[in-house]
């Protein structure tokens, strides 16, 4: 029998998982993930979403993001999008430095994800399973086990179930499951034509159904396949290629001719969701809280974009700088933009399953007037990537509060995420003037005060995760900016 005492205790090394492991250990925490595969998951997530690249700069990372995506296709950046299978949202009008969304296969952002999290100093174990755990109230003692079939114990301060849909974790802990099995499917397939795909993502409907192409690889195409035929056929019954073969033909008017086939699957709209996202020292992130139709391909975002609310609470927590009750806020931000996105998967999904009369000329009326009205467009675009996301700061009264930082160019030339990478909370002034405070990274933005989202504030105090802290309309002193930063930590 192994023993570890760790502070952090991480269950799946996946998307969440290893995104927790990299924020908690970069400020010191000593972190243990343990993740039973060996080899990689099953292809699944093919973009990232606009705010998780932001999140990304935060911590100087879409350099070996954008290399790796270039290695794999070299249009990679999509700036055109979708919305329950309807086109095109401008993500290219995004108030970011990245207004697109980035082609990438799964396997390849997790094993970006996990080298920075071992960089951080991590200790990413792979082939070690979650057996079980028990909650001590001052701390967690979990039960693991190896290939081997070694035993291990490890003692940690504190537990994540990053440990995807069917956790383990949140069984063990008694976190109920809520909501709805599979009642609609769809198709999707990886594979090599016997001619290039030469239409870059491409999307065709008709009253047989809807398909989405794009290329997904050098010579390999990505097909989703949302059908009226087999819609109703269940996730247990595997697709076979003339299955497949036949409703492409039937949606794409044309008939497709594979060498090879990568993979094929077949995944459902199963709508489930757990009440809350901690029991005691237990947290779940990620897939272990919620599943859902991958709608517009935003799950996996939503579950890195906890990972980046919940890492850095912890690591701030062990390491001592802020209250354990900051935790709490985990919950009680995460758990309201969740149930918000959920909905919103619940609603994206009646439409783009409806392939009847009405329900066609619906679509057609949704997208010819609804999507390019300006407006709609941004509000749909915002409630996608996340960037409409908000939390709620008590006694933070500026309506900039708990904002995302969005492109703010700095009066030195550099953008806003290389200095996010310096330190935890940054300070942004609107205009020169002397700052004595040696913890926090300090920079002026003079474009600040007139930027979108953040109208009216001269000064802004920035959280780890990027979102704003505390704004001011007049400039504060650096008593104020240290007595937010103590507030934001849940300090007295
Ligand atoms: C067909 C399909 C297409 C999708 N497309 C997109 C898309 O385009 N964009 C998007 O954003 N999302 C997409 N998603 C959703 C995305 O794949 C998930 O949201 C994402 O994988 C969830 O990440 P996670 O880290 O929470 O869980 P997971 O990725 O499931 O990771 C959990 C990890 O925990 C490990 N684990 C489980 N049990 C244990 C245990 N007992 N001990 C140790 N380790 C354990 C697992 O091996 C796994 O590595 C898609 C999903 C499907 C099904």
């Amino acid at each position: 029998m192994e023993q570890h005492e760790v502070d952090l205790l991480i269950i799946g090394a996946g998307p969440a998982g290893a995104t927790i492991a990299g924020e908690a250990a970069r400020v010191g925490a000593r972190v243990l993930a343990a993740e039973k595969r060996t080899g990689d998951s099953p292809s699944r997530a093919g973009v990232i979403q606009p705010r998780v690249l932001e999140q990304l700069d935060n911590r100087d990372l879409m350099g070996r993001f954008r290399d790796a995506a270039a290695d794999w296709r070299p249009d990679f950046e999509i700036p055109l999008y979708m919305y329950a299978g309807l086109g095109p949202l401008r993500y290219d009008l995004l108030d970011s430095d990245y207004p697109y969304a980035l082609v990438m296969p799964q396997t390849t952002t997790e094993h970006l994800l996990r080298a920075w999290a071992a960089e951080q100093g991590a200790d990413i174990r792979r082939g070690l399973k979650y057996v079980s755990h028990v909650d001590e109230g001052d701390r967690v003692v979990a039960k693991l086990v190896d290939l081997e079939g070694g035993e291990h114990t490890v003692t940690a301060k504190y537990m994540v179930g990053a440990d995807g849909a069917h956790s383990n974790v949140r069984t063990n802990a008694g976190i109920p499951f809520e909501g709805r099995e599979n009642t609609l499917t769809a198709i999707s397939v990886d594979a090599d034509l016997s001619f290039p795909w030469p239409l870059g993502m491409q999307m065709n409907r008709n009253q047989h159904g809807w398909v989405l192409s794009y290329p997904f690889g050098t010579n390999t195409t990505r097909f989703i396949i949302v059908s009226e035929a087999s819609r109703n056929i269940p996730t247990s019954v595997e697709p076979t290629l003339e299955e497949v073969k036949t409703e492409l033909r039937k949606i794409l008017e044309e008939e497709m001719t594979f060498t090879t086939v990568q993979r094929m699957s077949r995944y459902g709209n199963a709508h489930k969701m757990t009440p809350t996202m901690q029991k005691g020292r237990v947290f779940l992130c990620g897939e272990s809280t919620r599943v859902h139709y991958p709608a517009s391909g935003i799950g996996m975002n939503y579950c890195i974009q906890d990972g980046f609310n919940l890492g850095w609470k912890l690591g701030a927590v062990i390491n001592g700088s802020a209250d354990e009750s900051l935790l709490d806020t985990y919950d009680s931000e995460r758990h309201p933009v969740l149930q918000a996105m959920m909905d919103d998967v619940e609603t994206q999904t009646t439409l783009h399953f409806d392939f009847s009369e009405g329900g066609l000329k619906l679509k057609d009326f949704v997208e010819q007037n609804l999507v390019p009205i300006p407006e709609v467009n941004n509000i749909l675009r915002r409630r996608l990537t996340g960037f409409g996301t908000s939390y709620e700061h008590e006694g933070a009264t500026h309506p900039a509060n708990g904002r995302r930082v969005p492109k703010l160019p700095l009066d030195d030339g550099r953008r806003y995420g290389q200095i996010a990478t310096t330190a935890d909370f940054v300070l942004i002034d609107s205009a020169e003037g002397s700052r004595a405070i040696d913890t926090i990274a300090h920079g002026i933005s003079s474009a600040l005060p007139g930027t979108d989202g953040l109208e009216g504030a001269v000064t802004i105090l920035v959280r780890p995760d990027g979102y704003v802290a505390r704004a001011w309309a007049a400039r504060p002193s650096d008593e104020d900016v240290l007595e937010a930063r103590r507030a934001a930590l849940q300090l007295a």
